[in-house]
């Protein structure tokens, strides 16, 4: 059929999953290995090596054959048991998930700053985790709900004075900003693939300290599925996963980082925050407002950014679906209808971002929203640098 979806596939803005590389595409139908064959094992190998610069750290690198909510859980069941006592800053929707992962498995838990509009306080968290005696604290990265960054490298320093167990989601940060695991004082960090990784779902990826892999030998109350004891046995004996390992997803994770590689991090890093940076401006030049009003860090991600008076936010990402296929994110939650989410993540140029911003002044225009375009485009190519 002509002009359906199959053969106008839509560009992906979302803040994940994210448009796929063709060369991480070919990549990951390029040889159909066994699993067990050691060319497959060098290349996970290759792979996990390749990825501690991203969490930077010097240490194992644990693939984990879920997307990032299953990693999360796995992670946490396999470092803290009901005997614990975590505190969860819940500021975004995916910081309140890892509070109902803790409850679902049984981990006391202590949900704190549960509104998306505020940072944390640090003062504040630590008075909460000395009233509270925690053992742990889990926190998001950025989150994807509502693109706040947390200071990870002062929640890591609160984490070390009280010895707490440190978990952080960096599903929607790792391979766009800075993750410094070794030097924060991190315990266990998680990411997935479809994301900075530049992959398709379902691969995830961790780090623990050493005193998380401590607590992982003595605890066997996790599931079955994924053991990040097993999981460390297996890649010493043999650069292995236990089970079938997702192949075609280990080739494509390979490649992404490879490309990572060739641009150079710190590089990737700077794309992130000058399109993050150019796309706020742009946004702001149309008559949005960035979301949350008040924030410390916001991510170099994605942007996200609530319509002038009049704009029906849902509408606008919808026609910029079913009339460009140009596709962005709605908000989440109690956001739902009030937000729009744009990700500048992953594999993503200037070029792009300046097709994104004029399809959504083009859509304002078409919905009469907006008399004419050009304000948001004029924007972003006056921010550019140099
Ligand atoms: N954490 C964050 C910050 C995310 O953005 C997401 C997904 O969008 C998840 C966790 C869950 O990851 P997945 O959808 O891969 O299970």
């Amino acid at each position: 059929m002509r002009g359906s979806a199959y053969e106008r596939p839509n560009k992906l803005f979302t803040p994940g999953p994210v448009n796929i590389p063709n060369r991480v595409s070919l990549a990951s139908i390029g040889v159909c290995y066994h699993h067990r064959v050691q060319a497959f094992a060098e290349i996970l190998g290759e792979t996990l090596e390749m990825l501690k610069p991203v969490f930077g750290t010097v240490r194992q690198v644990y693939p984990i054959h879920t997307t990032g909510r299953g990693a999360m859980e796995g992670v946490i069941n396999n470092i803290l048991t009901p005997e614990d006592k975590a505190i969860a800053v819940c500021n975004g929707s995916f910081g309140a998930m890892a509070a109902k992962i803790l409850e679902r498995n049984g981990i006391p838990c202590v949900r704190c700053f549960e509104s998306w509009e505020a940072s944390v306080d640090l003062e504040e968290l630590e008075q909460l985790i000395r009233e509270q005696r925690a053992t742990a604290i889990t926190v998001v990265h950025n989150d994807t709900s509502n693109g706040l960054v947390n200071p990870i490298w002062d929640i890591g320093r609160l984490a070390r004075k009280y010895d707490l167990m440190l978990i952080v989601d960096s599903v929607s940060a790792a391979g766009c900003m800075p993750f410094r695991f070794d030097e924060w004082g991190v315990d266990a960090v998680v990411t997935a693939s479809q994301k900075g990784l530049m992959s398709p779902a379902g691969m995830s990826f961790c780090v623990l300290s050493e005193k998380a892999e401590q607590a992982s030998e003595r605890i066997t109350s996790h599931d079955f599925y994924i053991d990040l004891k097993s999981i460390r046995k297996s890649l010493q004996k043999n650069s292995q996963t236990p089970g079938s390992t997702p192949v075609s997803l280990v080739l494509a994770v390979h490649e992404a980082v490879k490309m990572i590689g060739e641009e150079g991090l710190e590089q990737v890093y700077a794309r992130h925050q000058d399109l993050s940076a150019r796309t706020k401006q742009a946004l702001e030049a149309m008559g949005f407002s960035l979301f949350p009003e008040h924030c410390r860090y916001r991510s170099d991600s994605l942007t996200v950014a609530a319509p002038p008076a009049g704009v029906d936010s849902s509408a606008l990402v919808k026609h910029m679906r079913e009339q460009y296929h140009i596709q962005i994110g709605k908000g989440l939650g109690d956001y739902a209808d009030g937000l729009i989410r744009i990700a500048h993540m992953g594999y993503c140029y200037e070029e792009d971002m300046l097709q994104c911003i004029a399809v959504l002044e083009a859509s304002m225009a078409d919905l009469g929203w907006r008399e004419s375009a050009g304000a948001g485009v004029q924007a972003f190519i006056k921010a550019r640098k140099g």
